[in-house]
C-alpha cells in the first residue's frame, strides 16, 4: 500500500522502529507515565539506532531522509500507546531541533547538533507564554543586548521537555515595539544562571515532562542568537508546518490503534446474546471510523507529497492539522464508548488515549487557529 511514497528503505525503518517500540518502549510505558517523564537513556538508545536525525544533515550525524521517513517515525512511535512518549521524542526530532538545522550557523550546529542527534542532549522549543499562545506575536519575554550578551527576562509555559531539556530554542522580543517583527530566537543551555524550570501537572501526556520556564536576568552569549535578529516569528511559523504534519500523522496512528482495540473488544464482549461487533449500531460506528481515519491518512500523505514536491502546502497543512486533531478526539470518544465502563478503567489503553488525544486539537495550532488560517488562504 502507498507504494509511491513508502519504498524499501521506509519499510526497513518501519520494521526496525516497530521492533524497537515493542521491545524498548512498550514494556516501560506505564512506569514512565507514573514517573512523569521518560528516562534520558531512551533518547540515547534512539540516537544509537539513528532515529533522532532522520532528516538532519549527514555531516552532523543525521541521515538526510525524506519527509516520508519522518511519517514512519511518527506513526510507529505512536504505536507505543503513550502520546507523552511520542510527543517527547518528536518534539526533540521534528519540532525543536529543526530550528537549529534551519537557522543555526556552522559553529552552533557543530556545538549542539551531533549531541542532539546522538540523544546525548535533549532539546525543546519554547514559544508559548502564560499570556500568549496562539497569538505568537504577543509574547513578552524580552532579550536585551548588553555588549556581547543578551539578557533574558520573562517566562514560558507548557514547554514539552522543558524540565529535562539540555538545550532550549527560545523565542524572545528583541524589539518589543516592532510587534511580530521584533521576535528573535535564542539558544539557552540548561544551567545558565537566571534560568529555571518546573514541571507542570496535567491531564494526559503523563510520560512527557511539560515545563514552566523562568528567565530572570538570564545572561546568554550574543553568539546564541539563532538566525537573524527580528526574523524569529517567520522561523516559528515556518517550523510550525512540519510540526503540524507530524502531529497529524501521530493522530491518525492513535486513531488506527484505538479502532483496532475497539474492534478486538467488540468481538469479545457479549451483550444481548451476541458479540457487540454483531450489533449494527456498533458495526456502523466502526465503519464510520474507518472511513474517517482513511480520510485523515490520505490528507497526511497528500500533504506530505506536496511538501516533497516543493509545492505551497500551507493551506493543506492547516486543513490536515484541523481535521486530524479533531478526528483523534472523536475516534477516542467513540472507542471508549464501545468499551463501556471498562473504557473508563486504567487497565484498558483507551483510557489513556482518551486523555492523551485531547491536546492534539490545541497544541501546535488549535483547530480554531487552523480554521482562521484556512479562511485567510481562501481569501474569504
Ligand atoms: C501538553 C502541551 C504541550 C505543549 N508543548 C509546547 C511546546 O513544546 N512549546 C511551545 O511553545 N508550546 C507548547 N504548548 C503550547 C501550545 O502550543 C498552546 O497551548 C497552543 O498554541 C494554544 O495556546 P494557548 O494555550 O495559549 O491558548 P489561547 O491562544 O489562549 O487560546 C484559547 C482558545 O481560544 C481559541 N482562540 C485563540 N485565538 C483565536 C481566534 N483568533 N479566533 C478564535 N478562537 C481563538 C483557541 O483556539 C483556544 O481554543 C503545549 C501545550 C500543551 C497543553
Amino acid at each position: 500500500m502507498y507504494r509511491d511514497i513508502f519504498k524499501e528503505e521506509h519499510q526497513i525503518l518501519r520494521d526496525s522502529l516497530r521492533r524497537f517500540v515493542t521491545q524498548e518502549i512498550v514494556p516501560h510505558v506505564d512506569q514512565w507515565e507514573e514517573k512523569g517523564a521518560i528516562p534520558k537513556s531512551l533518547f540515547k538508545k534512539m540516537g544509537d539506532m539513528g532515529y533522532l536525525g532522520i532528516r538532519h544533515p549527514k555531516e552532523y550525524g543525521g541521515s538526510e531522509g525524506d519527509i516520508f521517513m519522518t511519517l514512519v517515525l511518527a506513526e510507529e512511535l505512536a504505536r507505543c500507546r503513550s502520546a507523552g512518549v511520542t510527543a517527547a521524542v518528536t518534539v526533540h526530532t521534528d519540532m525543536a531541533s529543526p530550528h537549529l538545522v534551519r537557522e543555526g550557523n556552522a559553529q552552533q550546529k557543530e556545538k549542539y547538533l551531533p549531541a542532539i542527534i546522538r540523544g546525548e542532549k535533549i532539546c525543546a522549543i519554547a514559544v508559548t507564554e502564560p499570556d500568549a499562545g496562539s497569538d505568537v506575536a504577543g509574547i513578552r519575554l524580552t532579550a536585551k543586548r548588553d555588549g556581547d550578551r543578551f539578557i533574558l527576562n520573562g517566562s514560558k509555559t507548557f514547554i514539552t521537555n522543558g524540565y529535562q531539556a539540555d538545550v532550549l530554542f527560545v523565542a524572545a522580543k528583541t524589539s518589543p515595539e516592532k510587534g511580530h517583527k521584533g521576535i528573535s530566537m535564542f539558544i539557552v543551555e540548561k544551567g545558565t544562571p537566571g534560568f529555571s524550570a518546573r514541571k507542570l501537572q496535567k491531564m494526559g501526556w503523563l510520560a512527557s515532562d511539560t515545563g514552566e520556564l523562568t528567565f530572570e536576568d538570564c545572561r546568554i552569549p550574543a553568539a546564541n542568537l539563532l538566525g537573524k535578529e527580528g526574523e524569529g516569528f517567520y522561523y516559528i511559523m515556518n517550523n510550525f508546518q512540519d510540526e503540524r504534519l507530524v502531529i497529524s500523522a501521530i493522530c491518525v496512528s492513535h486513531c488506527q490503534q484505538a479502532m483496532e482495540d475497539a474492534i478486538a473488544y467488540a468481538k469479545e464482549r457479549q451483550a444481548f446474546g451476541k458479540p457487540l461487533s454483531q450489533h449494527q449500531v456498533i458495526r456502523h460506528k466502526l465503519a464510520e471510523m474507518a472511513i474517517q481515519i482513511e480520510a485523515g491518512r490520505q490528507l497526511v500523505y497528500h500533504t506530505a507529497r506536496m511538501y516533497n514536491w516543493g509545492l505551497d502546502w500551507r493551506k493543506e497543512i492547516s486543513i490536515c492539522k484541523a481535521f486530524c486533531g479533531e478526528l483523534a478526539n472523536r475516534v477516542a470518544y467513540e472507542c471508549l464508548q464501545i468499551h463501556g465502563g471498562f473504557g473508563y478503567m486504567k487497565e484498558y489503553p483507551i483510557e489513556r488515549m482518551y486523555r492523551d488525544v485531547r491536546v492534539w486539537s490545541i497544541g501546535g495550532g488549535a483547530t480554531e487557529v487552523m480554521k482562521n488560517d484556512i479562511a485567510n488562504r481562501l481569501n474569504i
